[in-house]
C-alpha cells in the first residue's frame, strides 16, 4: 500500500562497521503518526535513510510506499521519492533562491501544472507561518525559520509518507507546536508520518506511538511514556 511501511528482520552495516541497525521488524500503517526516539547515535537517521532507500539493508526487507528493497531498481528511486516527503536535519535549502523558490522547486521537479504552483506554495508558507518571508533568502532567516521552510518543501507535494529527521530540533516551543500540529493534521488526513525526535515532553503531550531505538535495536514500541522515561533514567539515554 502506498502509505504503509514494513520492515522485516532488517540489519544494516557499512563496509567498516558492525551492525548499525539490528534485526528491525516494524510496521507503520497508512495514516499513522509515529515518533522515532533514541539518543544521539542510536540509528534514527540511518533508519530514515534506509526508508528512503538511500541505503539498502544488509539483511532483511524494507517495504515502503509500494516498493520493496528486495526488488527496487535504481531507475525506480525517483518514483519512490515522489511518494515521500523528507525533512532533513540540516535543511538542505538552496541558498541562492528565495524561500518561495525553494518550496516551488519541489513542485517544479515533479512536473506540477505551472498555474497551480504559486497558489500551492503560498498556502503552504501560510501554514508554516512564513507567508511574510516568501522573498527572503534562507541565510536571512533564523534556524527555526529555515527548518520550517524545509518542512514546507517536504509537504508541498502532498506525499503519502513523511520522514522527518528532528524537524523541531532547532525550534522554540511555539514553532515546535506549529510544525507538530501541521504533521498531525497531515496524518489525520491520511499521510503516514515518522518523526525522529529527542523531545520526550513532546511525545508525552502527544500521547502517540513511539519507537524507541538504542544501539540500532528497537527497545520499545508503544505509547507508554512513563516506561520511556524510566528507560532513559536507566541510563540508556543521556
Ligand atoms: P542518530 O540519528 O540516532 O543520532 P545515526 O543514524 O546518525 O544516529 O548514527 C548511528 C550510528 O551509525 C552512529 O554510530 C554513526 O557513527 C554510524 N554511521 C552513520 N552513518 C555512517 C556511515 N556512512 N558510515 C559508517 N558509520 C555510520
Amino acid at each position: 500500500m502506498t502509505g504503509s511501511i514494513r520492515l522485516r528482520g532488517v540489519s544494516l552495516s557499512y563496509p567498516r562497521t558492525t551492525d548499525i541497525l539490528r534485526d528491525l521488524s516494524v510496521d507503520v500503517a497508512p495514516g499513522e503518526f509515529t515518533f522515532l526516539v533514541g539518543r544521539s547515535g542510536a540509528g534514527k537517521s540511518t533508519l530514515l535513510r534506509l526508508l528512503a532507500m538511500a541505503v539498502l539493508p544488509t539483511r532483511g526487507t524494507v517495504d515502503i510506499a509500494g516498493f520493496s528493497s528486495a526488488t527496487i531498481r535504481p531507475r525506480e528511486l525517483p518514483a519512490l521519492r515522489r511518494r515521500l516527503g523528507i525533512v532533513f536535519q540540516d535543511y538542505r535549502l538552496l541558498t541562492d533562491r528565495s524561500v518561495f523558490a525553494n518550496v516551488a522547486f519541489a513542485l517544479e521537479v515533479t512536473g506540477a501544472a505551472h498555474a497551480t504552483i504559486a497558489p500551492t506554495v503560498e498556502r503552504m508558507l501560510e501554514r508554516v507561518g512564513l507567508a511574510d518571508k516568501a522573498t527572503a533568502l534562507p541565510q536571512e532567516l533564523s534556524g527555526g525559520e529555515q527548518q520550517r521552510v524545509a518542512v514546507a518543501r517536504a509537504l508541498v507535494n502532498a506525499p503519502a509518507i513523511v520522514l522527518a529527521d528532528e524537524p523541531t530540533g532547532n525550534l522554540d516551543d511555539k514553532a515546535t507546536q506549529m510544525v507538530f500540529r501541521l504533521l498531525r493534521e497531515l496524518s489525520d488526513a491520511g499521510t503516514t508520518v515518522l518523526m525522529a525526535t529527542h523531545d520526550v515532553p513532546l511525545i508525552e503531550r502527544a500521547g502517540l506511538r513511539f519507537i524507541h531505538l538504542e544501539q540500532g535495536r528497537v527497545v520499545r514500541d508503544g505509547t507508554d511514556v512513563l516506561a520511556l522515561r524510566a528507560d532513559m533514567r536507566g541510563g540508556s539515554l543521556p
